[in-house]
Protein backbone atom coordinates (compact mmCIF):
# COMPACT_ATOMS: atom_id res chain seq x y z
CA UNK A 1 0.00 0.00 0.00
CA UNK A 2 1.50 2.88 -1.07
CA UNK A 3 1.39 5.84 1.74
CA UNK A 4 0.59 9.58 1.30
CA UNK A 5 2.11 11.99 2.45
CA UNK A 6 1.08 15.20 3.92
CA UNK A 7 1.90 17.81 1.65
CA UNK A 8 0.87 15.59 -0.85
CA UNK A 9 -2.46 15.36 0.92
CA UNK A 10 -2.85 19.23 0.56
CA UNK A 11 -2.24 19.28 -3.08
CA UNK A 12 -4.77 16.51 -4.07
CA UNK A 13 -7.42 18.17 -1.41
CA UNK A 14 -6.81 21.47 -3.71
CA UNK A 15 -9.23 19.33 -5.95
CA UNK A 16 -12.02 17.98 -4.24
CA UNK A 17 -14.78 18.82 -2.84
CA UNK A 18 -14.70 18.01 0.72
CA UNK A 19 -10.66 17.34 2.28
CA UNK A 20 -10.10 13.87 2.23
CA UNK A 21 -8.29 11.92 4.95
CA UNK A 22 -4.78 9.76 3.66
CA UNK A 23 -6.94 6.61 5.16
CA UNK A 24 -9.56 7.49 2.33
CA UNK A 25 -7.18 7.95 -0.54
CA UNK A 26 -5.13 5.92 -2.94
CA UNK A 27 -2.35 7.70 -4.84
CA UNK A 28 -0.22 6.48 -7.72
CA UNK A 29 2.43 7.83 -9.75
CA UNK A 30 2.28 7.62 -14.15
CA UNK A 31 3.98 8.48 -16.78
CA UNK A 32 2.15 9.74 -19.43
CA UNK A 33 4.08 10.79 -22.31
CA UNK A 34 7.75 11.73 -23.53
CA UNK A 35 10.06 12.68 -26.07
CA UNK A 36 10.80 9.44 -27.97
CA UNK A 37 9.51 8.62 -31.18
CA UNK A 38 6.09 6.95 -30.88
CA UNK A 39 4.87 3.97 -33.17
CA UNK A 40 2.88 6.61 -35.34
CA UNK A 41 6.53 7.92 -36.06
CA UNK A 42 5.90 11.27 -33.87
CA UNK A 43 7.24 12.56 -30.51
CA UNK A 44 6.85 15.44 -27.92
CA UNK A 45 9.13 17.99 -27.79
CA UNK A 46 10.46 19.11 -24.78
CA UNK A 47 8.96 22.28 -24.32
CA UNK A 48 5.85 20.68 -25.28
CA UNK A 49 6.11 17.98 -22.25
CA UNK A 50 6.31 21.31 -19.85
CA UNK A 51 3.06 23.06 -21.51
CA UNK A 52 1.49 19.51 -21.02
CA UNK A 53 2.44 19.36 -17.44
CA UNK A 54 0.18 22.69 -17.05
CA UNK A 55 -2.24 21.29 -19.43
CA UNK A 56 -2.76 17.68 -17.44
CA UNK A 57 -2.98 19.56 -13.97
CA UNK A 58 -6.73 18.47 -12.69
CA UNK A 59 -7.64 15.91 -15.14
CA UNK A 60 -9.75 12.73 -14.81
CA UNK A 61 -7.86 9.57 -15.63
CA UNK A 62 -10.58 6.48 -17.09
CA UNK A 63 -10.27 3.36 -16.62
CA UNK A 64 -11.09 0.83 -19.58
CA UNK A 65 -13.40 3.61 -21.26
CA UNK A 66 -16.83 2.31 -20.17
CA UNK A 67 -16.02 2.29 -16.56
CA UNK A 68 -16.57 6.24 -15.85
CA UNK A 69 -18.81 5.60 -13.36
CA UNK A 70 -19.08 4.05 -10.04
CA UNK A 71 -15.63 5.75 -8.56
CA UNK A 72 -13.26 4.00 -11.20
CA UNK A 73 -11.80 7.13 -11.83
CA UNK A 74 -8.42 9.23 -11.53
CA UNK A 75 -7.58 12.55 -11.04
CA UNK A 76 -4.27 14.39 -11.70
CA UNK A 77 -2.86 16.45 -8.96
CA UNK A 78 0.61 16.96 -9.24
CA UNK A 79 2.61 17.28 -12.58
CA UNK A 80 6.51 17.58 -13.31
CA UNK A 81 8.79 16.81 -16.31
CA UNK A 82 11.77 14.42 -15.25
CA UNK A 83 15.22 13.41 -16.88
CA UNK A 84 16.25 10.01 -16.91
CA UNK A 85 20.42 10.80 -17.22
CA UNK A 86 20.85 7.83 -17.98
CA UNK A 87 18.93 7.29 -20.92
CA UNK A 88 19.30 8.77 -24.44
CA UNK A 89 16.24 9.23 -27.26
CA UNK A 90 17.13 7.63 -30.81
CA UNK A 91 17.37 11.33 -31.71
CA UNK A 92 20.37 11.78 -29.16
CA UNK A 93 18.80 14.02 -26.46
CA UNK A 94 18.23 12.59 -22.57
CA UNK A 95 15.38 11.04 -22.21
CA UNK A 96 12.25 13.04 -20.69
CA UNK A 97 9.52 12.03 -19.58
CA UNK A 98 5.85 14.10 -18.65
CA UNK A 99 5.15 12.43 -15.20
CA UNK A 100 2.39 12.85 -12.85
CA UNK A 101 0.41 11.65 -9.69
CA UNK A 102 -3.02 10.76 -9.45
CA UNK A 103 -5.47 9.76 -6.51
CA UNK A 104 -8.62 7.86 -6.52
CA UNK A 105 -11.11 7.83 -3.75
CA UNK A 106 -10.95 4.38 -2.09
CA UNK A 107 -14.28 2.13 -2.89
CA UNK A 108 -15.41 -0.99 -2.33
CA UNK A 109 -15.72 -0.95 -5.83
CA UNK A 110 -12.06 -0.09 -6.92
CA UNK A 111 -10.44 -2.59 -4.62
CA UNK A 112 -9.69 -4.63 -7.21
CA UNK A 113 -8.56 -1.55 -9.30
CA UNK A 114 -5.83 -0.45 -7.04
CA UNK A 115 -4.59 -3.83 -6.64
CA UNK A 116 -3.88 -4.10 -10.30
CA UNK A 117 -2.37 -0.63 -10.21
CA UNK A 118 -0.45 -1.92 -7.08
CA UNK A 119 0.53 -4.96 -8.85
CA UNK A 120 2.20 -2.81 -11.81
CA UNK A 121 -0.86 -4.91 -13.71
CA UNK A 122 -2.18 -1.86 -15.05
CA UNK A 123 0.71 -0.15 -17.19
CA UNK A 124 -0.16 1.11 -20.61
CA UNK A 125 -1.28 4.76 -20.34
CA UNK A 126 -2.85 6.47 -23.18
CA UNK A 127 -3.36 10.25 -23.43
CA UNK A 128 -5.43 12.33 -25.26
CA UNK A 129 -4.26 16.21 -26.24
CA UNK A 130 -4.43 18.17 -28.79
CA UNK A 131 -1.16 20.04 -30.58
CA UNK A 132 -1.43 23.14 -32.32
CA UNK A 133 2.22 21.80 -34.64
CA UNK A 134 3.62 19.00 -36.14
CA UNK A 135 6.89 20.06 -37.45
CA UNK A 136 8.67 17.17 -40.16
CA UNK A 137 11.95 16.24 -38.27
CA UNK A 138 14.21 16.91 -41.64
CA UNK A 139 13.12 19.79 -42.98
CA UNK A 140 11.48 21.29 -40.25
CA UNK A 141 8.61 22.12 -41.93
CA UNK A 142 4.49 22.20 -40.94
CA UNK A 143 3.31 18.16 -42.02
CA UNK A 144 0.25 20.24 -43.86
CA UNK A 145 2.99 22.11 -46.06
CA UNK A 146 2.80 21.19 -49.29
CA UNK A 147 6.70 21.95 -49.85
CA UNK A 148 7.07 18.93 -47.73
CA UNK A 149 7.68 15.66 -49.14
CA UNK A 150 9.03 13.33 -46.48
CA UNK A 151 6.93 10.46 -45.07
CA UNK A 152 7.04 9.93 -41.16
CA UNK A 153 7.96 6.27 -41.08
CA UNK A 154 10.75 6.86 -44.03
CA UNK A 155 14.34 7.37 -44.03
CA UNK A 156 15.98 9.94 -45.48
CA UNK A 157 20.30 9.41 -45.54
CA UNK A 158 20.43 7.73 -42.01
CA UNK A 159 17.93 9.99 -40.70
CA UNK A 160 14.40 8.67 -40.11
CA UNK A 161 11.73 10.90 -40.73
CA UNK A 162 9.08 11.73 -37.43
CA UNK A 163 6.78 14.71 -36.75
CA UNK A 164 7.85 16.64 -34.08
CA UNK A 165 4.65 18.00 -32.13
CA UNK A 166 4.66 21.05 -30.74
CA UNK A 167 2.83 23.91 -29.12
CA UNK A 168 0.06 22.50 -26.98
CA UNK A 169 -3.61 23.82 -27.00
CA UNK A 170 -5.34 20.98 -24.86
CA UNK A 171 -4.76 17.97 -22.67
CA UNK A 172 -8.71 16.05 -22.54
CA UNK A 173 -8.56 12.89 -20.37
CA UNK A 174 -5.78 10.14 -20.26
CA UNK A 175 -6.71 6.44 -19.51
CA UNK A 176 -5.39 3.32 -18.29
CA UNK A 177 -5.55 0.84 -21.78
CA UNK A 178 -6.34 -2.99 -21.19
CA UNK A 179 -3.74 -4.55 -23.01
CA UNK A 180 -0.83 -5.47 -21.69
CA UNK A 181 1.90 -3.28 -22.25
CA UNK A 182 3.81 -3.36 -25.32
CA UNK A 183 6.97 -1.77 -24.46
CA UNK A 184 9.42 -1.84 -21.79
CA UNK A 185 8.71 -1.74 -17.92
CA UNK A 186 6.65 1.27 -16.27
CA UNK A 187 3.89 2.88 -17.69
CA UNK A 188 4.46 4.07 -20.97
CA UNK A 189 2.06 6.19 -23.29
CA UNK A 190 0.25 5.76 -26.74
CA UNK A 191 -0.91 9.08 -27.92
CA UNK A 192 -4.31 8.94 -28.49
CA UNK A 193 -4.79 9.94 -32.30
CA UNK A 194 -5.26 8.06 -35.61
CA UNK A 195 -8.07 6.53 -36.96
CA UNK A 196 -11.78 7.65 -35.23
CA UNK A 197 -13.57 4.69 -36.12
CA UNK A 198 -15.77 5.17 -33.78
CA UNK A 199 -16.18 8.74 -34.90
CA UNK A 200 -16.66 7.41 -38.59
CA UNK A 201 -19.45 4.57 -37.73
CA UNK A 202 -21.27 7.74 -35.99
CA UNK A 203 -21.00 9.90 -39.23
CA UNK A 204 -21.71 6.70 -42.11
CA UNK A 205 -25.01 6.12 -39.66
CA UNK A 206 -26.11 9.45 -38.64
CA UNK A 207 -29.52 10.70 -39.72
CA UNK A 208 -29.47 14.27 -38.63
CA UNK A 209 -28.22 16.26 -36.12
CA UNK A 210 -24.73 15.15 -35.62
CA UNK A 211 -22.87 16.61 -33.34
CA UNK A 212 -19.20 16.12 -32.83
CA UNK A 213 -16.80 17.34 -30.56
CA UNK A 214 -13.48 19.53 -31.38
CA UNK A 215 -11.39 16.50 -30.69
CA UNK A 216 -13.49 14.02 -33.32
CA UNK A 217 -13.15 17.29 -35.65
CA UNK A 218 -9.35 17.18 -35.10
CA UNK A 219 -9.04 13.83 -35.87
CA UNK A 220 -11.24 13.49 -38.77
CA UNK A 221 -9.31 16.34 -40.28
CA UNK A 222 -6.13 14.37 -39.44
CA UNK A 223 -7.56 11.05 -41.11
CA UNK A 224 -8.42 12.87 -44.20
CA UNK A 225 -4.99 14.24 -44.90
CA UNK A 226 -3.42 10.77 -44.27
CA UNK A 227 -6.17 9.52 -47.30
CA UNK A 228 -5.45 12.53 -49.63
CA UNK A 229 -1.80 11.16 -48.82
CA UNK A 230 -2.85 7.79 -49.98
CA UNK A 231 -4.65 9.28 -52.97
CA UNK A 232 -1.80 11.02 -54.24
CA UNK A 233 0.72 7.62 -53.65
CA UNK A 234 -2.18 5.44 -55.28
CA UNK A 235 -2.07 7.98 -57.92
CA UNK A 236 1.46 8.33 -58.47
CA UNK A 237 1.72 4.11 -58.57
CA UNK A 238 -0.48 3.67 -61.19
CA UNK A 239 0.90 6.23 -63.30
CA UNK A 240 4.64 4.11 -62.84
CA UNK A 241 2.49 1.35 -63.64
CA UNK A 242 1.10 2.97 -66.87
CA UNK A 243 4.65 4.09 -68.15
CA UNK A 244 5.84 0.56 -67.31
CA UNK A 245 2.97 -0.65 -69.23
CA UNK A 246 3.58 1.87 -72.68
CA UNK A 247 7.67 1.13 -71.92
CA UNK A 248 7.14 -2.70 -72.62
CA UNK A 249 4.80 -2.64 -74.79
CA UNK A 250 6.70 -1.02 -77.46
CA UNK A 251 9.33 -3.08 -77.23
CA UNK A 252 7.54 -6.40 -77.37
CA UNK A 253 3.97 -5.57 -79.41
CA UNK A 254 5.70 -2.49 -81.81
CA UNK A 255 2.81 -3.77 -84.35
CA UNK A 256 0.09 -2.48 -81.35
CA UNK A 257 -1.11 0.49 -81.83
CA UNK A 258 -0.46 1.85 -77.86
CA UNK A 259 -2.86 4.53 -77.72
CA UNK A 260 -5.90 2.97 -77.31
CA UNK A 261 -4.56 -0.07 -75.55
CA UNK A 262 -3.55 2.29 -72.68
CA UNK A 263 -6.63 3.62 -72.73
CA UNK A 264 -8.51 0.77 -72.25
CA UNK A 265 -5.77 -0.09 -69.67
CA UNK A 266 -6.63 3.31 -67.49
CA UNK A 267 -9.76 1.71 -66.35
CA UNK A 268 -8.30 -1.78 -64.72
CA UNK A 269 -7.40 -2.11 -61.18
CA UNK A 270 -3.85 -1.88 -59.90
CA UNK A 271 -3.66 -5.71 -59.38
CA UNK A 272 -4.10 -6.34 -63.10
CA UNK A 273 -2.27 -3.48 -64.00
CA UNK A 274 0.70 -5.07 -62.22
CA UNK A 275 -0.19 -8.59 -63.92
CA UNK A 276 -0.27 -6.93 -66.98
CA UNK A 277 3.32 -5.08 -66.42
CA UNK A 278 4.60 -8.68 -65.38
CA UNK A 279 3.53 -10.78 -68.30
CA UNK A 280 4.56 -8.07 -70.49
CA UNK A 281 7.89 -7.90 -68.93
CA UNK A 282 8.56 -11.49 -69.29
CA UNK A 283 7.82 -10.79 -73.37
CA UNK A 284 10.00 -8.42 -73.81
CA UNK A 285 12.85 -10.46 -71.62
CA UNK A 286 12.15 -13.69 -73.62
CA UNK A 287 13.24 -11.09 -76.66
CA UNK A 288 15.82 -8.81 -75.15
CA UNK A 289 17.78 -11.30 -72.85
CA UNK A 290 19.46 -9.01 -70.02
CA UNK A 291 22.80 -8.33 -71.37
CA UNK A 292 26.06 -6.69 -69.00
CA UNK A 293 26.15 -2.78 -68.89
CA UNK A 294 29.60 -2.85 -69.37
CA UNK A 295 30.00 -4.39 -72.44
CA UNK A 296 33.23 -5.53 -73.93
CA UNK A 297 32.61 -3.37 -77.39
CA UNK A 298 31.97 -0.07 -75.31
CA UNK A 299 35.74 -0.50 -73.76
CA UNK A 300 36.84 -0.58 -77.32
CA UNK A 301 35.08 2.82 -78.53
CA UNK A 302 36.86 4.36 -75.79
CA UNK A 303 39.98 3.24 -76.41
CA UNK A 304 39.44 4.36 -80.17
CA UNK A 305 37.90 7.78 -78.78
CA UNK A 306 40.90 8.25 -76.39
CA UNK A 307 43.48 7.96 -79.86
CA UNK A 308 42.24 11.37 -80.56
CA UNK A 309 44.58 12.61 -77.55
CA UNK A 310 47.13 10.07 -78.86
CA UNK A 311 50.27 12.32 -80.35
ZN1 LIG B 1 9.82 17.49 -44.64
Amino acid sequence: MTSVSEEELQQLNAYTRRPLTSEEVYVFSVTLCDNEIDRDFERFSVAALNTLADLFLGKSGIFDHNQKAGGQTARIFKTWVEQDKTRTTTQGEPYTMLRAKAYMVRTQSNRSLIEEIDGGIKKEVSVGCSMGTARCSICGKSHRDLDCEHRPGTTYGDKLCHLILDDPRDAYEWSFVAVPAQRGAGVTKAFKKGAPAETLERIKTAQTGLQLSAEDVRKLQKRLCALEQNENDAKAFRAELLCDIEKYLLLALPQISAEPFLKGCRDLDAESLQSLRKSLKRQCDALLPPSPQLKHTAQKSDRQNNRAFCI
